[in-house]
């Protein structure tokens, strides 16, 4: 269809033309958005049928990734590369007046997940088709996305996202799959003449899931696989009985709001669990749906359910789907009548489980009335379940109490999804070396003493076709015309580049790639925020959620300490920076919105004061997002990685950041810890404690913040600020919680025990930064070496040790 720009522009234009009954001078750029992403829609839905025979007919095994959330952000630019059209297509449109990437901006951005976590599944589907994998995801279709972020006086205003407005381009509505989810009511159980038990379900809540399907394009079109989003709307039955739920309900407009409440947002918080009603409902909506259908297409094999796990795995990303245990139990029993023993294996045996983070309040628990009332039947397997693992446990240790509650599924009237995610599975994993590591010798150690052989690391990583070759196409012809094309299907391949690390004049091309880069993004920072930023200092980036641990409020005492010293001393030498920030506080995270609150205070500051506004500028971009990161991160010189050691369990805009030729401040947390292996000591910066510390001084209680304050006076000055008049303060109570959380409240997070290392490593980054060759060459270091950190390897990891999987041949080869 597209093999050549001229037959690509008459297709488009008889297209848009027809589409918009309009001419081609008449459409509008979203009319042309539409029409092109259509062409390449159609396009898409053949090779999407081809794919899923070709996995029916081929016999191998399919992994489904069930997640609460994919940040997938936009797809026409992907799915163009992907397609192997993107040059064609954006070279047609030149000739036509138009500018692909304007186009590209038209699409609602999908913001179905928080951060790391969401995007992860999002580079994990992008891998699975690259790799010809059959693997699918399976989420929810919430009509409110990640809300949109916004501004005033300083202060995060949340609104709301509704990214499904204008109609999306990339779903199809599949009917014919829908399933029925109960909810509530009571369990009956009766005995049936062989005395087997059967249970039935009285006054449950039927509500319908519609699928939702959108194709997942690999590299070169190898594969189109399929992210499958859940819809609840009213079942059937429901509107057949409207008027008895009239009466019933009071009205029925009200009911089918309910209902359809299930899927209409997504909860707005990351690495913290909310513990309400209708998240535990919206889990156990996409866990049942997920498997009904999941099931029913098994059974079209017409195979024995002893097969079962050789051709389906299941995977849990993170515990939200915990209950995919008990749901494929009561499956398995309920309604295929297998026994507790044999659905057991096979569920085991089909269930594996990743582990995102160590920190207290993001663990997941249920009290159990809440899910006993909201799925009676799923309560009483969970019970069973804990009943039978606590008898194996007494079993192999009898009388070890301790160990026993210790492990226990439920204790305390709670149930801990982790365990029970753990206790279902064959496979738990961590996200990095290090993360891997305090799981097996701290937080489950129980656990990894129990079942060795069940855990085990998949570093995170992240896909280098959206975040180098369709992010950066400057520099990823750059490579290719260096090293060749065979990077781009084996990423670590880059390590070629090695070869250029001495070449003056690869060096100065790498350079002015960056610098345009910069440039383009000095621009857009203009437009959006009317800041003048100077291209040619240091851009200095800050990306991620707001949290604690993640610790943008260091990085902003550091920007005051600088501050600080250029009003004392106005004729200082200073490396000229500018700060870049990008973080959603959750809605109910007080703290974090109060950092907020202050790097906008502080940008006003240092942004107008003639004594640092050409040496210093801080911008903080409104509304972080997938489409937002793809625009900072080719124009980053240094990226931020300053979590407290132990709390950051991977990273992945670490990786994101690197590919991109940017150098790493970070400590030892996470992946950086990886990074820093690859790179080596002389191309990242690292300081603050390690986690061995950070955990010891959490176990002694050791730790005193007000000796940091007491001892030092360049953090007595900042931290005073916070607290009594400041050109910060003004007076103003406003950071008093800020102050207390560092003070009152110890400094949980080490900010002051950490601030002179990385004051320390500021300083040398600004000093390194004038020797731009020896920058440069520290850039190339680790663009060369972050194809390590392409989620290809990752998945492939994941497909040989967990999932069994290997690649499918598609019919047409
Ligand atoms: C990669 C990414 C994240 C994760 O960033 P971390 O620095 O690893 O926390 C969060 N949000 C978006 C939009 C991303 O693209």
């Amino acid at each position: 269809m597209f093999s050549s720009k001229e037959e690509f522009k008459e297709v488009f234009v008889k297209n848009l033309e027809s589409e918009t009954g309009k001419t081609k001078d008449q459409a509008t750029e979203q009319d042309a958005y539409r029409a092109l992403s259509h062409l390449v829609r159609e396009r898409l839905l053949q090779k999407w049928k081809e794919t899923e025979q070709a996995y029916q007919t081929s016999g191998k095994k399919q992994v489904y990734y069930f997640s609460m959330e994919f940040l997938m952000g936009r797809l026409l630019g992907n799915n163009l590369l992907n397609m192997g059209v993107l040059n064609v297509v954006e070279e047609g449109l030149m000739d036509l007046g138009l500018t692909l990437p304007i186009l590209e901006e038209k699409e609602a951005d999908a913001g179905l997940g928080n951060g790391g976590l969401g995007r992860l599944a999002a580079c994990f589907l992008d891998s699975l088709a690259s790799l010809r994998l059959a693997g699918h995801g399976v989420g929810l279709r919430y009509r409110n996305g990640m809300f949109t972020q916004r501004f005033v006086n300083g202060q995060q205003v949340e609104l709301p996202d509704h990214w499904l407005q204008d109609g999306y381009m990339w779903e199809v509505r599949r009917d014919e799959a829908a399933v029925e989810v109960q909810f509530g009511g009571e369990i009956e159980s009766y005995e049936d003449k062989d005395g087997d038990l059967h249970f039935t379900y009285k006054n449950s809540q039927s509500i319908r899931a519609v699928p939702y399907d959108l194709p997942v394009v690999g590299y070169e079109e190898k594969s189109v696989n399929t992210l499958r989003l859940w819809s609840a709307e009213p079942a059937e039955e429901d509107l057949l009985n409207k008027a008895q739920i009239e009466q019933a309900h009071g009205n029925f407009i009200g009911h089918q709001r309910d209902l359809e409440e299930i899927t209409s947002f997504l909860y707005p918080d990351d690495s913290h669990e909310e513990g309400k009603k209708l998240r535990l409902k919206q889990e156990y909506f996409l866990v049942s749906a997920g498997l009904q259908s999941i099931i029913a297409q098994f059974e079209e094999l017409d195979l024995p359910w002893t097969d079962f796990s050789e051709r389906v795995a299941l995977h849990i990303n993170d515990t939200h789907p915990a209950l995919i245990v008990p749901e494929l139990m009561r499956i398995f029993m309920d309604v295929k009548g297998l026994g507790w023993e044999e659905a057991w294996s096979i569920t085991q045996s089909s269930v594996s489980y990743t582990n995102h983070t160590t920190l207290s309040e993001a663990l997941e628990t249920w009290p159990v009335d809440v899910i006993r009332t909201l799925v009676p039947r799923i309560f009483m397997i969970i019970e069973e379940i804990n009943e039978r693992f606590c008898q194996s446990l007494w079993e192999q240790d009898p009388g070890d109490f301790d160990r026993i509650a210790q492990l226990a599924i439920i204790a305390d009237g709670t149930v801990k999804m982790a365990h029970l995610s753990i206790v279902g599975s064959h496979s738990v994993n961590g996200v990095a070396r290090l993360h891997t590591d305090i799981l097996k010798k701290r937080e489950m150690k129980a656990f990894y003493e129990a079942f060795p052989e069940r855990f085990n690391n998949k570093t995170n990583g992240i896909t280098h076709r959206r975040w180098l070759l369709h992010a950066n196409p400057s520099l990823s012809e750059l490579i290719t015309n260096t090293v060749g094309e065979g990077w781009k299907r084996q990423p670590n391949r880059m390590k070629e580049l090695l070869a250029y690390r001495e070449d003056g004049t690869f060096l100065d091309e790498l350079h002015q790639i960056k610098q345009q880069n910069k440039v383009n993004l000095a621009q857009w920072i203009e437009k959006d925020h009317g800041i003048a930023v100077n291209p040619d200092s240091i851009f200095d980036v800050h990306i991620k959620r707001l949290h604690g641990y993640k610790r943008q409020l260091l990085n902003a005492l550091h920007i005051m300490h600088l501050y600080n010293e250029l009003k004392a001393n106005p004729s200082k030498e200073m490396t000229p920076r500018t700060f870049i920030f990008g973080a959603k506080a959750a809605p109910g995270y007080y703290f974090a919105k109060k950092v907020i609150k202050l790097i906008n205070t502080i940008a006003e500051v240092v942004n107008h004061d003639p004594d640092t506004k050409d040496t210093i500028k801080v911008v903080f971009m409104e509304d972080y997002s997938v489409s937002l990161a793809e625009k900072i991160i080719p124009a980053t010189n240094v990226s931020e990685q300053i979590s407290t050691a132990s709390k950051e369990a991977s990273g992945t805009g670490n990786m994101k950041l690197m590919m991109n030729g940017a150098l790493t401040l970070g400590t030892m947390d996470g992946a950086n810890v990886e990074i820093h292996e690859a790179v080596g000591n002389d191309a990242i910066y690292t300081f603050g404690l390690s986690s061995e510390e950070v955990l010891s001084y959490y176990q002694t209680g050791i730790y005193d913040a007000m000796e940091m304050y007491n001892h030092d006076k360049r953090i007595r000055r900042v931290v005073d600020q916070l607290y009594h008049y400041s050109p910060f303060s003004k007076g103003d109570t406003t950071f008093h919680e800020l102050y207390h959380a560092l003070i009152t409240h110890n400094d949980e997070y080490f900010l002051l025990k950490d601030f002179n290392s990385y004051v320390a490593a500021q300083e040398e980054i600004s000093h390194d930064y004038l020797n731009q060759r020896k920058w440069n060459e520290m850039s190339l270091l680790n663009i060369a070496h972050s194809g390590a950190f392409s989620s290809d390897y990752t998945i492939q990891n994941y497909a040989d040790d967990i999932w069994k999987i290997s690649e499918a041949k598609m019919l047409n080869g």
